[in-house]
């Protein structure tokens, strides 16, 4: 059971009847009784339906015969047939004493009970998935970032030092990201991945990629910048903090994947360095994978990690692919979307 820690957020169980569905069933009910007081009529007609229909539906106990059941049912069509026209007179909908549910299919269940067992509605599922979407965290710039779209010429297919060229190295990060991505979705596992590259070499973008590959299937993310949770982490301090630093912790700690950008992006504190250690170690222990970023080469980012730099760089490694990108594309993405523009 690997990758499979305590994040089971779509776990549900049909209950009979929601808050919401209470609300909705007591608000036709109102609705239904002030008809009736307004209307004596229809609520004449109303019942005499309802009785007959008690009596055909206990036909057996009732001890009717084909013919007699035959004839009530006509006398109930009759009646609402009745009940049709007298609605219509008085303006009055037909559905009047039904429930507005926002989704008729499950009426707001959110779960359907299928011969399998019970479903999420697809009412519920798109609101799961934009739900989880919201959790992930990922800045708005980069919700439309896809493997689909990435245009892997923007790197430089040539190296002006006769290493690796630049695209080589995008075309083989990004096959890793995708095969982390599809690992997670298949099996719910896959080893992490550390992605290294200078400033502008489009890390955002592949992080991005794997995010919004894994959300669109459902899957759970966190994405943070190390820094800015950092900062929030400060904040949590202040005793008007809407939220524990317990809360910030715990969420980054449990995602079923956590996605850290630009790790070492700033000298390490010994609180840093030890609340990092705390975070990937706990990941370590449970397998539950980290994609990270950074600007770094590995030596400096464990110099750059603080006291702890040496043990949460060995947790890394071990848990995580290595690749790299490299060329600085932010140029000529600028210069395409400017095209784009004008
Ligand atoms: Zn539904």
């Amino acid at each position: 059971m690997r990758g499979r820690g305590s994040a089971m957020p779509f776990v549900f169980k049909p209950e009979m009847t929601s808050p919401k569905q209470q609300k909705k069933l007591e608000e036709a009910t109102r609705r239904r009784d002030k008809i009736f007081s307004e209307h004596p009529e229809i609520a004449e007609l109303d019942s005499e339906i309802r009785e007959k229909e008690f009596i055909l539906r206990g036909a057996t106990f009732h001890g009717l015969d084909t013919e007699e059941r035959e004839q009530l049912q006509q006398e109930i069509t009759g009646l609402k047939k009745k009940m049709k026209s007298l609605l219509d007179k008085k303006g009055v909908p037909e559905d009047f004493k039904q429930p507005r549910w926002d989704c008729p299919e499950c009426q707001d269940r959110g779960e359907i009970l299928t011969p399998e067992g019970y479903v999420r509605c697809s009412c519920h599922q798109e609101r799961d998935l934009s739900f989880i979407r919201k959790q992930a965290g990922l800045p708005p710039r980069y919700s439309r970032s896809r493997f689909a779209t990435a245009n892997l010429d923007l790197y430089p297919s040539q190296d002006t030092s006769g290493k690796e060229a630049p695209r080589v190295r995008a075309k083989k990060a990004f096959k890793a990201a995708r095969e982390f991505a599809h690992g997670q979705l298949k099996e719910g596992s896959s080893r992490g991945l550390l992605i290294d590259g200078p400033v502008g070499s489009g890390k955002t973008f592949l992080l991005a990629c794997i995010a919004n590959e894994l959300l669109e299937h459902g899957k759970p993310v966190r994405y943070i910048s190390y820094s800015d949770f950092l900062f929030l982490v400060r904040l949590s301090f202040a005793p008007d903090s809407p939220y524990s630093e317990y809360q910030l912790i715990n969420e980054i700690e449990q995602a079923p994947v956590l996605i850290i950008d630009d790790l070492g992006n700033e000298q390490a504190t010994d609180f840093s360095s030890s609340l990092l250690y705390r975070i990937i170690d706990h990941r370590y222990g449970r397998e539950l994978p980290f994609v990270i970023s950074t600007s770094c080469s590995l030596n400096e980012l464990a110099r750059r990690l603080g006291y702890l730099g040496e043990k949460i760089m060995q947790r890394i490694i071990e848990s995580c692919r290595i690749c790299g990108l490299k060329g600085d594309i932010r140029q000529k993405l600028i210069a395409k979307e400017r095209g784009k523009d004008g």
